[in-house]
């Protein structure tokens, strides 16, 4: 058998479906080919919201297909990471019985003080408690941090070898 040397750049060429077959795109997984158009190959995809799509395999591999489109946001791809709710931790709604206006933070009536928490992964963390207000805000700001770290964690697009 002779052995070719197949390296255009792209290898477009060259797929193998087998390769590509259950790979991850952000939401989506790679089900099916679904042949070629334009001298691009599609993909058929299956989001996570149960939706199939058609992709393009540049726009996949490139990370700029991550959804069907019902993530238009990419910040906003990802919803449940180990049993955490990542758009619930990013929403900045504040309950309606806060009385700092500020998520995670609360006035302990006895005391005075203001105390900021955190909850993540269905454990609440306590972060503090402070003279005030600004020292809690400032505390749950970082608390915050954790899970920019925990987000930044978990949006690796598909580890290429
Ligand atoms: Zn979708």
């Amino acid at each position: 058998m002779e052995t070719r040397k197949n390296d255009s750049g792209t290898g477009s060429e060259s797929i193998r479906r087998k390769d590509w077959l259950g790979k991850r795109f952000g939401n989506l997984t790679v089900v099916s080919y679904d042949g070629r158009d334009g001298g691009k190959h599609y993909w058929r995809c299956l989001c996570d919201c149960g939706k199939e799509t058609r992709s393009c395999q540049s726009n996949l591999q490139s990370g700029h297909t991550r959804s069907c489109g019902c993530r238009v946001d990419p910040v906003n791809t990802r919803h449940f990471v180990e049993g955490t709710c990542l758009e619930s931790i990013k929403s900045k709604k504040v309950f309606a019985n806060n009385t700092s206006g500020v998520r995670g933070v609360y006035r302990n009536k006895r005391t005075g003080r203001w105390s900021a928490q955190i909850t993540f992964q269905g454990r609440t963390r306590y972060l503090g408690s402070f003279e005030e207000l600004e020292d809690a805000v400032r505390a749950r700001a970082k608390g915050e941090k954790i899970f920019q770290e925990f987000l930044e964690i978990h949006d690796v697009p598909g580890k290429q070898k």
